[in-house]
């Protein structure tokens, strides 16, 4: 397969939400023109995003939505189950914890970690807080295969590492700082203030969104 350049990635994502959407409108078929305005690209990018994965919808007839959306599922890696476990049971680990639309993707949380011992033994959403100390034992015992990552970010790396060590496959790291990440493990960050900054920059320079859009 070609190397699928991470913009791809994300608009695929961007692609399956409209998807969702249609489907749970009940509307049977979509086009790319339809997805190109709702994802706010053009009807060729849509096109050559899902080329790289093959041949979908039949010239002029559009999408089957729900065929189109199990093949983005398959794609995305989405019709398996994930074992989540969040580390860092702090305000955003509790925002996450409580976040419910995780389910319909089969990500499905079953342990929770903090090393602070107030919040050790809480429920939280359903999730008894353990103790980071118990996090290997239990990475293992559960087959945690992702973790959300919302420790400080001094704490990010350590518990990252460990994370890795346990055999986790995939971090989503809130905190803001760049990991190294852990043999056979991938990180995603997901940065909130970098947005922020990026906005800033593009707000006092708009000309050159223009020039980038
Ligand atoms: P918080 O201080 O409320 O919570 C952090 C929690 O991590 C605490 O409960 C603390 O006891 C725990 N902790 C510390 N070291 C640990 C370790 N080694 N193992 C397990 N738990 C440990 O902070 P918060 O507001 O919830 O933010 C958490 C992180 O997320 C910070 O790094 C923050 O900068 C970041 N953040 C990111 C975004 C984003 O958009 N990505 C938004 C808000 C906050």
């Amino acid at each position: 397969m070609a190397t699928i350049p991470n913009a791809t990635v994300s608009r695929l994502v961007t692609y399956l939400r409209i998807l969702d959407r249609l489907e749970e409108d009940e509307v049977a078929r979509t086009s790319s023109d339809h997805l190109a305005r709702e994802a706010h690209v053009s009807a060729f990018q849509v096109r050559k995003d899902l080329a790289y994965f093959g041949r979908f919808g039949t010239r002029g007839a559009g999408y089957v939505v729900a065929t189109l959306r199990r093949e983005l599922m398959r794609i995305l890696g989405l019709t398996r189950p994930y074992n989540v476990a969040i580390v860092g049971m702090g305000r955003l680990g509790e925002a996450v914890a409580d976040y419910p639309k995780l389910e319909r993707y089969d990500f499905r949380q079953l342990a929770a970690f903090d090393v602070d011992p107030d919040k050790v033994g809480r429920d939280v959403g359903g999730l008894v807080v353990r103790h980071v100390d118990e996090l290997s034992e239990a990475v293992r015992e559960l087959d945690i295969d992702i973790a959300f990552l919302t420790v400080p970010s001094s704490a990010a790396q350590g518990a990252a590492d460990l994370l890795g060590e346990a055999g986790v496959e995939g971090i989503l790291n809130f905190a803001p700082t760049v990991l190294d990440p852990p043999p056979d493990t991938y990180v995603e960050p997901v940065d909130f203030l970098a947005g922020l900054k990026r906005l800033s920059f593009y707000i006092q320079q708009p000309k050159l969104k223009e020039e980038t859009a």
